[in-house]
C-alpha cells in the first residue's frame, strides 16, 4: 500500500486535498494522471451501462435536492452509522469496523465491544457505548441559515434519478424494462475516512438505477451481479482479487430485499468495491407518497398500473481507481535494474502513447511534433524531450503508458519512428505516415 500510494502521489495521480494548508480528511484531488485515468474510468462505465443499452439513458441531476427527497427515501432518520470513542485516548472509531459485525441493535456492538482492545491505544474495555451518527453534510439553501433552508449534499445520486423517473420516462418513452443511469459526486459525512483514496467523504458514483416487473426481481438481480463482474475483469481487475459477498438480513441498507457486494482484495483487506442491491418499489413508492406524484408504470399490452421494482449497481470511481491502479502495478528486472509498471488496460491508462525524441535538435523536434500532431487528437499523447532515453521510459512505465515512440537521428532519413510496447518491451520500426493506423494496431493487440 505504501508503494501504491507514494507511486500516485510521486508521479501525480492523487494529492491531498488543500494540502498547503495540512489537508482536510476524506478529500482528496486527482492530479494530471489521476484525473486522465478516472476520465477513462467513466467513460467506460458510461459505454458499457449506457450505450450499449438501447434501453438505458442518462442523467445528471442536482447535488442539492429538495430536502423532503431525503426524508422520503429515509435517509434523513436511517442513513446513519454507529459510533463509538475510546474513553482512554478519544480516537473515534465505526462500531461495526471494530466488532467486524454489523447490526442494527446497538447493543449488540456494546456486547461485543465489552472485551475488545482500542485499535488505536490497545486499552481494554473503554469504549463509550455505541450511538447513531448522521452521514449527510448539511448546508443552508439562500441567505438566511434557518431551519427552514436546511439542504444537504446527496449521499447517493440515486435519488435525484428516482425523482425524475416520471420525465426520464415521458421524453425518452422507453418501456420497462429500462435503465436510468448517472456518474456524480455524492458526500457522506464517514466517522473514519481512510485508506487513501478508499474511504472518502466526498467521492464520485457512477450508478444505475434498473427499472422492472416485480416478478423480475430475481433474474435482474442475479444478471447485474454477472454483468458487473464481467464489466470489472474487462477493465483488467484480476479475478482473483474479485469475490462476491452476500449481505445478510442486518447489513442491508434500509431499501434494500436483497444485495450483494463485489469486493476487491485491497492491501488492507477485502472490501467492498462495487454494490448490487435489489431496492424494491420502495423508492419509487416513497417518493410518489411523499410528492403526491403518481410514480407507477402503465403497461400497455397487459394494460397493468403498478410501481416498478429497481435493481441498483453502484460503483465508487475512486475505490476502482485503487484497485486498478493495485492490480497493474508490477514489479521486474530489467538488466539488473528494478523497473516498475504499471499494467493498465489500454482503455484505462491515463496516457496511451509518449512521444520522445531522443535529443532535443530542433529537426528532431521537427518531427515529433508532427507524430504528436498526428495522434493527439485521438488519444491523450505526452510529448517529453528532457532527460535520458531510460530516465523517460521508465517515467513512462510507472504511469502506465502503453505505447512509446522514439524519433531519432535516422527517421530523419527513412521518414520511421520506433514503437516500444509497454509490457513485451519489443520494438518496432514504423512509417510516420501511417503512424495513427500502427498505434490503433498496437493498442488493441494489449
Ligand atoms: P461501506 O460499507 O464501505 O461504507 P456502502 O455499503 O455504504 O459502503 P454503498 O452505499 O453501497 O456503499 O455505495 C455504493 C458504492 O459507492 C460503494 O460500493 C463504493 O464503491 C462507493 N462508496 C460508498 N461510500 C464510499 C466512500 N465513503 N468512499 C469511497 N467510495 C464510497
Amino acid at each position: 500500500m505504501e508503494e501504491l500510494t507514494s507511486l500516485t502521489k510521486r508521479r501525480g495521480f492523487v494529492f491531498q486535498s488543500s494540502e498547503i494548508y495540512g489537508g482536510l480528511a476524506g478529500f482528496w484531488d486527482y492530479g494530471p494522471y489521476g484525473v486522465e485515468l478516472a476520465n477513462n474510468i467513466k467513460e467506460s462505465w458510461w459505454r458499457a451501462f449506457v450505450w450499449q443499452h438501447a434501453n438505458i439513458v442518462g442523467l445528471d441531476s442536482a447535488i442539492i435536492q429538495n430536502p423532503k427527497l431525503w426524508q422520503a427515501s429515509g435517509h434523513i432518520d436511517t442513513f446513519v452509522d454507529p459510533m463509538i470513542d475510546c474513553k482512554n485516548c478519544k480516537h473515534r472509531f465505526r462500531a461495526d469496523h471494530v466488532a467486524n459485525f454489523e447490526t442494527k441493535n446497538l447493543k449488540e456492538y456494546d456486547k461485543a465491544l465489552e472485551d475488545k482492545a482500542c485499535p488505536n491505544c490497545g486499552k481494554v474495555g473503554m469504549f463509550t457505548p455505541a450511538r447513531t451518527f448522521q452521514m449527510m453534510f448539511k448546508t443552508y439553501v439562500g441567505p438566511v441559515e434557518d431551519d427552514a433552508s436546511i439542504a444537504y449534499l446527496r449521499p447517493e445520486t440515486a435519488g435525484g434519478i428516482f425523482a425524475q423517473f416520471a420525465s426520464v420516462l415521458e421524453t425518452s418513452r422507453q418501456k420497462i424494462p429500462f435503465g436510468i443511469a448517472q456518474i456524480g459526486k455524492a458526500f457522506r459525512n464517514e466517522i473514519t475516512p481512510g485508506d487513501f483514496i478508499f474511504r472518502v467523504r466526498e467521492l464520485e458514483q457512477m450508478e444505475l438505477e434498473y427499472f422492472i416487473r416485480p416478478e423480475q426481481q430475481e433474474a435482474e438481480y442475479k444478471r447485474w451481479r454477472k454483468f458487473c463482474m464481467d464489466w470489472l475483469l474487462s477493465l483488467g481487475l484480476k479475478k482473483a482479487n474479485l469475490t462476491f459477498h452476500e449481505h445478510a438480513d442486518d447489513e442491508r441498507a434500509h431499501y434494500a430485499a436483497a444485495s450483494v457486494d463485489i469486493n476487491y482484495a485491497y492491501p488492507f483487506g477485502s472490501k467492498e468495491l462495487y454494490g448490487i442491491a435489489n431496492r424494491t418499489d420502495f423508492d419509487l413508492k416513497q417518493q410518489g407518497k411523499a410528492s403526491g406524484k403518481d410514480l407507477s408504470y402503465f403497461d400497455t399490452e397487459t394494460n397493468e398500473k403498478f410501481i416498478p421494482y429497481v435493481i441498483e449497481p453502484s460503483v465508487g470511481v475512486g475505490r476502482l481507481a485503487l484497485a486498478l491502479i493495485h492490480s497493474a502495478y508490477h514489479e521486474e528486472e530489467v538488466n539488473g535494474e528494478k523497473r516498475v509498471v504499471l499494467q493498465f488496460h489500454p482503455a484505462i491508462a491515463p496516457v496511451k502513447v509518449a512521444v520522445l525524441p531522443l535529443s532535443k535538435k530542433p529537426e528532431l523536434s521537427k518531427v515529433a511534433h508532427e507524430v504528436f500532431g498526428a495522434i493527439s487528437s485521438q488519444w491523450r499523447v505526452e510529448y517529453d524531450e528532457t532527460q535520458s532515453i531510460g530516465r523517460r521510459y521508465r517515467r513512462q512505465d510507472e504511469i502506465g503508458t502503453p505505447l512509446c515512440i522514439t524519433i531519432d537521428f535516422e527517421s530523419l532519413e527513412d521518414k520511421k519512428v520506433t514503437i516500444r510496447h509497454r509490457d513485451t518491451l519489443k520494438q518496432v520500426r514504423v512509417p510516420i505516415a501511417d503512424i495513427a493506423k500502427h498505434v490503433t494496431e498496437q493498442l488493441s493487440g494489449f
